[in-house]
Parts: structure tokens; C-alpha cells; sequence
């Protein structure tokens, strides 16, 4: 089969794998149906971190081709939508609402790597979940945003607690900050502040449900979520990019008893504990627990109640991957669809 494995940084190579096949009895083996390239992905394409013939992908939707003896909710045939974390489902953590942190988890990254014709899913019954049956071909690239995208942004929409009365404002304009922007709304967010300085992602934030725009950065760009609040600050506050300034912008935007749900992967960042200590918020992250969405995420897709597949603004053949990571990487695309 064919996969995309990233040599070093910028280099990102379309190559032939051995198929993979069940090694466990809980194991899967889907054949993709689309995957994509994650915003976290430029991490090591810039250098950031440093990819070593990295498998890359973690984002898939697909069609069950196997299965071990012991799974049990998926039948060879079943659509399914999976987290980009493998989880057992089982463990104390699983069963307490944090299926990313399992104590089996797994990141699809690296090992496994679904931006690629075939991808084995261990833990198969914890990770994946199953459509109601085969989806129209409009609503796959929604599905595909719940693997990842819109799971993780409903995360930190949920945990900035996001909701009726609430204002929230949302700090980073990529796909999951989009995503943070319709999950807010979904849950019936009073007001949603986008921070975001591109017209075409401003423009897609207010389809999405943003009522104010603010351009503004750093201490300007909270001056303006304050004005915007009465001088308080909002209550929810969406983090979606995991620097010191972002997370800065976080925890000065939120009013005193607010909510932060951070969900930008953490780089260098380091919290100063006096202003942490008085600014008196409540700080919820990490790497999302999508496999306890996905079940109430597809049902919104399934009704057409949401529209999450929307985010993607440019679609690629598999073949033409380092394309799209050239397009991601240059700010040409949001996020980028690879067909296969
Ligand atoms: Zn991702
Ligand atoms: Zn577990």
C-alpha cells in the first residue's frame, strides 16, 4: 500500500508499505476512505519537532476490512470513524471520560499513520465507532473532521464551558479554533469572539456562528475582549495553538471563575504561577477525548445539523501529499482532504 512518511523536516514522501494485518485479537484493519493533514503535522514539517521517516496521519474515516476474534461492536463492512488516539475503552481512565489518556492510549502518529491506503487500529472497539450505515459521499469529509478537528474543538468548547449566557471567545483561526467556533454555538453560546487576522477564516468563523471579529493580538487583543465584556473578560475561552503568546491571550481573556479549555499542542510554554494564581480561572486540557464524542458527533453529521466538513479548503490526491503539507504550511490552505 501506499503512505506518506515524512523524511525530515519539509520532506514528505509518498511511498510503498507492507499492508498491515490484525498482529491482536482486539485489532481492526480499515481500508481508508479519506484522511487529511492535521495543523499539529506542521510541527515537525517546520523542524519544530524532529521527524525521523515518521509514519504521518492521524485523522481517518474508513471501511472496516478485518477483524480479530475479540471485537466486538464492528462487523467487516462497517463505515467507521476513529480518534486519533487509540484507547481501550475499558481501563478506569476510558471509563471516566478520558479515552486520549488511556493508559493503553496510543497515538495514531508514528506507528501506525492513517495518511495511507490501509491503517491497523489496535483496540478496536475503543477507538472506532461505526456510522449508521454507509454515508453519503457529501458527508464524508464532516466525518472526517470529527476524527480529529471537530472532536478536539468540541473538547475545548466543553471545557471552557460553553453555553446558554456564556460568552466565549476563541484564540486561534486553524481549523480547530473553526471547529471550537461551531461547537460553541452548538452548545448555544451567547456571543463568540473569533481572534483571527485572515478574511477567508473570518469568514468562515461567522458562518459558523462568531458574532464579533477582533484582529488584535497580545495586550491589544485583550484590551478588546475586554472592552467587548464590560471590562470583565469572557467566561469560555477556546485556546487552539498551544504557544506562550496564545495561551497568554487565553488566560488574560478569560474573566475571574472563567473556563479555559486549551487544546493547541503545548510548545515551550511556560505559565507564570503569580498571574496564574490571581487570575483565579479554571484551566481544562490536553489532547482531546474524541472517542467520547464521536457517537453524539456523527448523529449531528448523520442529521445534517452540523456541517463541520466545511473547514476543508483544498482537496489532493494522496500522491500529491507533500503538495498539500507545501499549501498548509504556506498559509494557501486551512486544512487539506487527501483522497484515495
Ligand atoms: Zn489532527
Ligand atoms: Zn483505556
Amino acid at each position: 500500500m501506499r503512505a506518506v512518511i515524512m523524511h525530515g523536516p519539509g520532506d514528505v514522501r509518498v511511498e510503498e508499505r507492507e499492508d498491515p494485518t490484525i498482529l491482536e485479537p482486539t485489532d481492526a484493519v480499515i481500508r481508508l476512505a479519506a484522511t487529511c493533514i492535521c495543523g499539529s503535522d506542521l510541527w515537525p514539517y517546520r523542524g519544530v519537532d524532529q521527524p525521523d521517516h515518521q509514519h504521518m496521519g492521524h485523522e481517518y474515516v474508513g471501511v472496516v476490512e478485518e477483524i480479530g476474534e475479540a471485537v466486538e461492536t464492528l462487523e467487516v463492512g462497517d463505515f467507521v470513524v476513529g480518534s486519533f488516539v487509540i484507547s481501550c475503552g475499558r481501563c478506569e481512565i476510558c471509563r471516566e471520560g478520558h479515552p486520549s489518556r488511556c493508559v493503553h492510549a496510543v497515538f495514531v502518529d508514528g506507528e501506525i499513520g492513517t495518511q495511507a491506503e490501509k491503517a491497523r487500529i489496535p483496540f478496536a472497539d475503543g477507538t472506532l465507532v461505526a456510522t449508521p450505515g454507509p454515508p453519503a459521499a457529501e458527508l464524508v469529509p464532516s466525518l472526517l473532521a470529527a476524527s480529529d478537528v471537530l472532536g478536539t474543538g468540541w473538547f475545548a468548547a466543553d471545557a471552557a464551558q460553553a453555553g446558554p449566557g456564556r460568552v466565549v471567545a476563541v484564540v486561534g483561526d486553524g481549523a480547530v479554533g473553526l471547529m471550537g467556533i461551531l461547537s460553541a454555538k452548538q452548545m448555544g453560546a451567547e456571543r463568540i469572539i473569533a481572534m483571527s487576522r485572515h478574511a477567508d477564516r473570518q469568514a468562515l468563523a461567522r458562518e459558523y456562528g462568531a458574532t464579533d471579529i477582533v484582529t488584535e493580538r497580545g495586550d491589544e487583543g485583550v484590551a478588546r475582549i475586554k472592552e467587548l465584556t464590560n471590562g470583565l473578560g469572557a467566561h469560555s475561552v477556546i485556546e487552539a495553538v498551544g504557544t506562550q503568546e496564545s495561551m497568554m491571550q487565553a488566560i488574560r481573556s478569560t474573566r475571574p471563575g472563567g473556563h479555559i479549555g486549551f487544546v493547541g499542542v503545548s510548545h515551550d510554554v511556560e505559565l507564570p504561577g503569580d498571574e496564574l494564581f490571581f487570575s483565579a480561572v479554571h484551566l481544562h486540557g490536553g489532547p482531546a477525548p474524541v472517542r467520547r464524542y464521536l457517537p453524539e458527533l456523527i448523529q449531528l453529521i448523520w442529521d445534517r445539523e452540523i456541517d463541520p466538513g466545511k473547514v476543508f479548503d483544498l482537496t489532493l490526491p494522496l500522491a500529491d501529499a507533500a503538495e498539500g503539507y507545501a499549501a498548509m504550511d504556506e498559509r494557501r490552505a486551512t486544512k487539506v482532504l487527501l483522497t484515495l
